[in-house]
């Protein structure tokens, strides 16, 4: 057990204890091989710790747990009210240690602390959120004539694969566990390599909170070898997904061979239309929230800024000096830090890689593409926002989803061009329009060719109400009371009143 726990100090002064294990039937374990993966530190490229990876035969025995306690009368014993219960208890767990959950994401992400916090705060708001619907998920009675009675039972869907991204890191382990769990499922879920730690530490909360062995599983391990085996073993029931595109069209084939059910969140390049009738400083505000905010790595970025041309040279001004003032980077523990480091190496460069196919394809860069001059100690991850202007919808920095801070301003003249260029990609998560017009704004809402659309705003959230993509971005909802849908499933009952006495 002591081999399975690290003592780390943070820069802020918080210590804390580390699990480095796989969390299978509420026990740390190490993986089979003892094979394990870094966890590196982004904003100084310094190695925290490492952590256990598992392999398909430690996938196998994690499934094999979550389907024991499924099938197990411990947990088919929880009703609702009490499943309920349980997750409130992990909310006020989560809540009272969410400046060490923070200062792991800030760690270990290298998103800024402040903004970490935020993302706490998410997750005991889900958790209480889920917490509050698990005994309220029923099904109905049917109106079927004199002679039947019919009724709908919503059930769980049995084990539940999850697969989660670097971006929001233990956020989007609530999103998923929070409608799995108050639905009566059981779970087994896998970090991405890049940020391992947080939900290793969250496991410690569900066993306090007093999950039964066997209900949540944690593991990490790579896409390919521990992500792979999860998708495609037989005794999983659901595959839940969050991340690129390509990876989940992936996932999608390795689920297809015993048809799970799947929910996918996947990419996108998404809009945000500003007409001339705006007010600017609220778009640039927006603008800058829905593309520079953790540090661009967000899917719902809204990366393309189509501008009125009565308006662009004001708007791409105002923009560039909002960024300049508002983007500070630094230190992700340091208070007057606004943009961390990317997540990983791999990122970094992609994003500086973006910069360059820029120049190459003749866009204007107005700001940025390179890597940040005031990066802390010439070290870590650390890029200048990027503000593109000229790009044609031909080019790359246009079309492909980069996730950073990399803005793409494109100028239009009419609503209809607009709303053609706005709808002109393979992705379909979110878009956001800025106008003072209401008849305009939900006229172009109507029109977009997405599973979200802002008004005058730009990736403002609400885990109350439902998320996800239309096109190539995803299927499937995450969040709100649709949430509960992706969990559960209908079992038709009709019972025949008219018994027949002989035959
Ligand atoms: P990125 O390209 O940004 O690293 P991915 O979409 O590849 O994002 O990864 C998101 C999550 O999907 C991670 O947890 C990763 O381990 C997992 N993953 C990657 N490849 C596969 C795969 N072939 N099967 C299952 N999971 C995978």
């Amino acid at each position: 057990m002591s081999s399975l726990t690290q003592t780390i100090n943070a820069p802020n002064g918080v210590s804390y204890q580390q699990p480095t294990g796989l969390f299978i039937n509420n026990e740390w374990v190490p993986s089979s091989t003892g094979q394990k993966l870094p966890s590196i530190n982004p904003a100084t490229e310094e190695e925290i710790t490492s952590v256990h990876a598992a392999t398909a035969q430690d996938v196998d025995k994690a499934v094999r747990a979550a389907r024991a306690a499924f099938e197990g009368d411990e947990w088919q014993s929880v009703v609702g009210t009490a499943r309920g219960k349980l997750m409130l208890k992990v909310a006020d767990l989560v809540e009272s240690q969410q400046h060490v959950l923070a200062t792991i994401e800030a760690l270990d992400n290298g998103k800024p602390y402040s903004q970490a916090l935020g993302d706490i705060e998410e997750v005991f708001s889900v958790f209480r959120y889920y917490g509050g619907w698990a005994d309220k998920t029923y099904g109905q009675t049917i109106e079927t004539g004199r002679h039947k009675f019919t009724y709908t039972v919503r059930e769980p869907i049995g084990v539940c694969g999850q697969i989660i991204p670097w971006n929001y890191p233990l956020g989007m382990a609530a999103w998923k566990l929070g409608p799995a769990l108050a639905c009566g499922n059981t779970v087994v879920i896998k970090a991405a390599e890049q940020t391992p730690l947080s939900i290793l530490y969250f496991a410690n909360i569900l066993v306090e909170a007093g999950f039964p062995p066997g209900v949540v599983n944690i593991i990490n391990g790579y896409g390919s070898e521990a992500g792979s085996a999860l998708v495609q073993h037989p005794e999983v029931d659901k595959v839940a997904f969050t991340g690129s595109t390509p990876t989940g069209k992936q996932i999608m084939r390795l689920a297809s061979d015993t048809m799970k059910n799947i929910t996918l969140e996947t990419g996108g390049k998404s809009p945000l239309v500003i007409f001339d009738d705006a007010q600017i400083p609220n778009a640039v505000k927006w603008a800058h929230y829905g593309v520079m905010g953790n540090m661009g790595q967000i899917c719902t970025a809204t990366s393309r800024i189509f501008v009125h041309e009565k308006i662009f040279d004001a708007f791409a001004r105002a923009f560039k000096q909002y960024v300049a003032k508002t983007q500070v980077i630094g230190c992700p523990f340091d208070e007057k830090t606004y943009q961390g480091p990317q997540v990983s190496k791999a990122q970094f460069e992609k994003i500086l890689e973006y910069g360059r196919i820029a120049e190459q394809e003749g866009a204007t860069i107005l700001a940025g593409g390179k890597i940040a001059e005031s990066r802390p100690n010439d070290k870590g991850f650390f890029v200048e926002p990027t503000i593109i202007s000229d790009a044609q919808p031909h080019m790359r920095v246009y079309k492909e989803e980069i996730f950073g801070p990399f803005a793409v301003l494109v100028k239009f003249s009419t609503e209809t061009e607009a709303i053609r260029l706005a709808n002109g990609t393979e992705y379909g998560l979110a878009a956001a329009v800025c106008t003072s017009d209401i008849t305009r704004a939900h006229r172009v809402a109507n029109k977009l060719k997405a599973g979200m659309v802002w008004i005058n705003s730009s990736n403002n959230s609400d885990f109350r109400v439902p998320f996800g993509g239309v096109k190539q971005s995803g299927i499937g909802r995450e969040l709100g009371q649709a949430g509960l849908e992706a969990y559960s499933q209908l079992k038709s009952v009709h019972l025949n009143l008219q018994l027949t006495e002989q035959i």
